[in-house]
């Protein structure tokens, strides 16, 4: 299951595995867009990092990323302002542009398809919604567009436009981006222990560790297991579909997606939660087909993220006083300038003792959220079902007709046919007799 971003990545450049023991300030756990951006902006500042990766770089959820990089999240800002206040909603938008502006510079010396895009989001039927964000937009300064018919062939109420976003090509950033770097791939991290990273080919001693493996490796310790979900979803690539400018996302959790690279569409839709039936390519497959009859399909993936409970991810010290232990997770689906925030954050804490958005994005805040329940009412009902069971914690698993897969519904960890582990948490794979 190839996405587009594989077949054009440029020169492969392979990275030798750990041999034996290895020093350095910090190590990196994982090599996705998070790791190999903190590894980068820590030689910036002159830390000097190594980065383990159990397979390839960037060939975790990164390869099927849609790569639009914008502070636009859907409508997150009204739900910040509800929660945290308007000062908090503020921050947020600030880290995220700021990360924009950052792979601005970047990609200035990186050949890496870098467009400057509006990005919108659009509401089916909820015209209020689209109003309170824009409202929260005009207080915060953000200067807002908007588009009574967005050019996309989906009926809707309206398109909220935020100017200056950006979209790229994510594995040519990133194969750039690790140039210079200390990286060993096919090294799996087995196990953490303090200023230690242990795989079975040697250590690596660090006076900090970062976990940067998309569902962090260690969830008991910090109640990662609860705070977070997976959330999946389809893309298709398509050529002949036409181009509707800008790039578009819509305000529901399950709706279809919009932006083009190099004239071919990337349609992205038909989510659900990891592990639970609905949506797919089929459902994704039927739109195209009725909104661009003619296209061909060139491409078809699909991949999943890390939802937090509020929306914010969790960048900082992985526990409260996990002091020399940090974590970059929960993106929510939109891990290009989280990954970008996570690096500037966490590379100022390390290097600094500080950051301006340590608070915002610190993993130990509350967890009181009606979403908690939502996921503790699935590892419940994943514990008490009958049927193979997962190594991560023991629950359920569930097969997975559409893509052949054993796909876990309490943390979305996924298995292939055989038993070979695809995504984590889980660390190890499933025995099938
Ligand atoms: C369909 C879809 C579309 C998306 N589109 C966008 C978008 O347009 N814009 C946007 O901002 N975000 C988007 N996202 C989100 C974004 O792609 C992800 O948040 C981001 O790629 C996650 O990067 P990562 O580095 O955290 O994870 P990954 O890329 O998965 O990297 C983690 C790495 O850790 C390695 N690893 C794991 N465990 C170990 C271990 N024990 N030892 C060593 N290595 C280990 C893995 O092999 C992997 O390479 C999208 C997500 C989805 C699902």
């Amino acid at each position: 299951m190839k996405s587009l971003w594989m077949d054009d990545a440029g020169p492969e450049r392979r990275y030798a595995p750990l041999r034996g023991n290895v020093d350095t300030d910090t190590a990196v756990v994982g090599g996705g867009m998070a790791g190999i951006l903190c590894a980068r902006l820590l030689r910036e500042r002159g830390i000097d990092s190594v980065v383990v990766e159990a397979e390839r770089i960037g060939m975790g959820i990164t390869r099927c990323t849609t790569a639009k990089i914008t502070a636009q999240h859907g409508l997150v800002y009204s739900g910040i302002a509800r929660r945290y206040g308007l000062g908090a909603a503020r921050e947020y938008w600030r880290a995220n542009q700021e990360a924009v502006e950052e792979y601005r510079r970047l990609s200035r010396g990186f050949p890496c398809d870098f467009e400057e895009k509006t990005a919108y989001v659009y509401s089916r039927d909820d015209r209020k919604k689209l109003e309170q964000e824009r409202e929260i937009y005009d207080r915060l300064g953000i200067g807002a567009v908007f588009q009574e018919h967005p050019p996309i062939p989906v009926q809707t109420v309206g398109a909220l436009g935020m100017a200056e976003q950006a979209q790229f090509h994510p594995l040519k950033f990133l194969n750039a981006a690790a140039q210079g770097l200390q990286i060993y791939e096919d090294t799996f991290a087995a196990e953490i222990r303090p200023g230690r990273v242990v795989t079975a080919q040697g250590t690596v001693r660090a006076r900090r560790v970062i976990l940067a493996t998309h569902f962090p490796m260690v969830n008991l310790r910090g109640l990662y297991f609860l705070k977070l979900r997976q959330h999946r979803s389809y893309v298709l690539a398509l050529a002949g579909a036409r181009d509707p400018g800008g790039m578009y996302i819509d305000e529901q959790e399950g709706g279809l997606s919009f932006r083009t690279c190099n004239g071919t569409l990337l349609l992205g839709g038909g989510g659900h939660p990891t592990g639970k039936s609905g949506g797919g390519w089929e459902e994704l497959r039927r739109a195209a087909e009725a909104a661009y009859p003619g296209a061909r399909e060139q491409y078809a993936w699909a991949t999943q993220d890390c939802m937090s409970l509020d929306g914010i991810p969790y960048i900082g010290r992985h526990q409260k006083n996990s002091r020399e232990l940090y974590v970059a997770t929960g993106f929510n689906k939109w891990g290009m300038t989280g990954s970008m925030a996570a690096a500037r954050v966490l590379s100022g804490l390390i290097a600094e003792g500080g950051s301006r958005y340590r608070e915002l994005f610190d993993p130990s805040r509350s967890v009181v959220h009606p979403q908690l329940l939502v996921n503790l009412g699935q590892a419940a009902m994943g514990l008490l079902s009958f049927g193979r069971r997962c190594p991560h914690m023991g629950c359920a698993l569930r097969w997975n007709p559409r893509e052949h897969t054993w796909d876990c519904p309490c943390h979305g960890s996924r298995f292939d046919r055989e038993g070979g582990l695809i995504d984590n948490p889980a660390k190890r794979g499933l025995r099938i007799e």
